[in-house]
């Protein structure tokens, strides 16, 4: 075994979780068994509440522009270790190395802007009548939790943590039980950082843990990212014991491939969006709209598709349920009377013959009723449908269930304007395929691909983070009595 025993992370120092059930921790690459965890119980998860409850007083009073000062150690921290991070996450969730060297870069990214929260938080002063004054002031919620998805170990965490914590709460911290390797460094940086203990907590479970979290009363709020259905779960549990909840899910994203798109430029953008991370993220190219005639564009996708080699610059998928379960979208299309224009299934990769790998696959012909242009594959897999007109193509958009994100690749500014404004997607690419909201933007889908208001990134952050305290003072002695005394 590679790694010592996964454990729990409470009150600033690593203890076993007190269960009997444990799991294995296998690397997708070729399924070295990198560890083992012992999942948590509930009295694991009131230790770690009480930790995280006892320490809140104390962080919670300490200025924001200290607080911020742990974070802006820890970004040193995350440069200084940036090999050693970026290896783990290739190690546990499969992808390729520089994709996990530059999910670190927007981890420091993250932490960059949880840094710049001081100048974001001065509340507003406003003299409302002669001597009276409002003032509204963030106040930190407590003890809050994030529970978090396989596919990015490292940065969704960094979503939510640094700007949590840097806002003044406590929190829990509910890795997924498939990758729970990383958020365990990344609780030794920011203890180094000088993070008192307490402030941040790790709790090691599955979905037992999941529920244990939005039903416990100690916990005021709840964030998770994961697929649609674990969402809907966490959302109407946590939201029904009076939490305040944003849960992430899955997604479905299209992307509009236009006659007058710049055709190299849309094939290397459409072949990274589908493949990238093994198609595991929630932004990847899922659908492709082509609108009108655009074989030739459809050939030079194919063409840079074939450039994409598992093992080499194409990861593993997570585990061998995930490669079935693509294999099983491509054959069922197929069947149906798709025609698959690249097959990555079982690809012979040399010396990972034990990895779960699945190569890049492009199906032409795809009918929107098929599976695979329905529901989320998570895998390198994209779909091309083919349609008339961009209304025709937006309506099909419009129709699916999620909503993360959709592209266009097109010349003309006035078309792309009108797919900006009818495609039903709170992230929105125009030649960009994967349209993730660099900060301080903040990130955040619409309809089934997000439950709750605002979103979890950037500004929107701060106010899931915290609640508003409004003061009216009045000091002056000539101030009279009106309405407001
Ligand atoms: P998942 O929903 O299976 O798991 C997410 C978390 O929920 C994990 O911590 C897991 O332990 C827990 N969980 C799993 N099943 C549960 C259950 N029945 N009850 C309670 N908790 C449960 O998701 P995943 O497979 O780890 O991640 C992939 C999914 O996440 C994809 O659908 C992807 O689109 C989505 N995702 C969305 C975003 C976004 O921003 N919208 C970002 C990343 C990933």
């Amino acid at each position: 075994m590679k790694y010592p025993e996964v454990q729990n992370f409470i009150n600033g120092v690593f203890t076993n979780a007190s269960s009997n059930r444990q799991m294995e921790v296998i690397s997708p690459i070729d399924s070295t068994l990198l560890a083992v965890m012992t999942l948590s119980n509930k009295s694991d998860l009131d230790r770690a509440v009480k930790a995280a409850a006892d320490a809140f007083p104390g962080w919670s009073k300490t200025p924001i522009k200290e607080r911020v000062q742990v974070f802006f150690r820890y970004k040193t921290l995350l440069e200084k270790h940036m090999v050693e991070l970026s290896r783990l996450v290739q190690e546990e969730n499969g992808k390729t190395f520089d994709e996990a060297r530059a999910e670190i870069e927007k981890s420091i990214e993250l932490t960059e802007f949880a840094c710049s929260l001081p100048q974001l938080v001065t509340g507003e002063i406003l003299e409302v009548s002669r001597g009276v004054e409002c003032r509204t002031e963030h106040i930190p919620l407590g003890v809050v939790a994030s529970i978090v998805p396989f596919n990015f170990p490292s940065m969704v965490p960094n979503w939510t943590l640094p700007n949590a914590i840097a806002l003044g709460n406590c929190m829990i911290m509910k890795p997924s039980e498939k990758v729970p390797l990383s958020c365990g460094k990344i609780a030794e940086l920011l203890k180094e950082a000088g993070l008192p203990d307490g402030v941040f907590n790790i709790i090691q479970g599955d979905s037992e843990m999941v529920e244990a979290i939005c039903d416990h009363s100690g916990i005021e709020a709840v964030s998770f990212v994961g697929s649609t259905k674990v969402a809907k779960i966490v959302y109407s549990r946590a939201t029904s014991n009076y939490k305040r909840c944003i849960a992430l899910g899955g997604a479905k994203n299209h992307l509009l491939v236009l006659p007058d798109a710049i055709p190299q430029m849309t094939a290397a953008n459409v072949a990274a969006s589908m493949s990238g991370c093994a198609g595991q993220r929630c932004m990847a190219a899922s659908v492709m709209l082509a609108v009108g005639e655009v074989d030739h564009i459809i050939e030079k996708i194919c063409d840079e598709v074939r450039k994409i080699v598992p093992g080499v610059n194409l990861g593993a998928v997570i585990n061998k349920e995930s490669k079935d379960r693509i294999e099983n979208y491509i054959a069922e299309a197929e069947k149906q009377g798709a025609k698959i224009l690249v097959d990555g299934r079982n690809p012979k990769v040399d010396g990972k013959e034990k990895g779960t790998y699945v190569g890049p696959t492009v199906i032409d012909f795809v009918t929107p009723e098929m599976a695979v242009a329905r529901e989320e594959i998570f895998g390198p897999v994209i779909s091309i449908i083919r349609v008339n007109t961009v209304d025709e193509a937006l309506a099909i958009e419009n129709a699916n269930p999620y909503g993360n994100a959709a592209s266009v690749f097109t010349q003309n500014g006035g078309v792309a304007r009108y797919i900006i404004e009818h495609a039903s997607a709170g992230m929105i690419g125009v030649n960009v395929g994967v349209p993730v909201p660099r900060e301080p933007f903040p990130f955040g889908g619409w309809n089934e691909s997000k439950f709750g208001v605002g979103d979890i990134t950037g500004k929107s952050s701060i106010e899931f983070w915290t609640k508003l305290k409004k003061s009216t003072t009045k000091w002056s002695p000539e101030a009279g009595v009106n309405w407001m005394s």
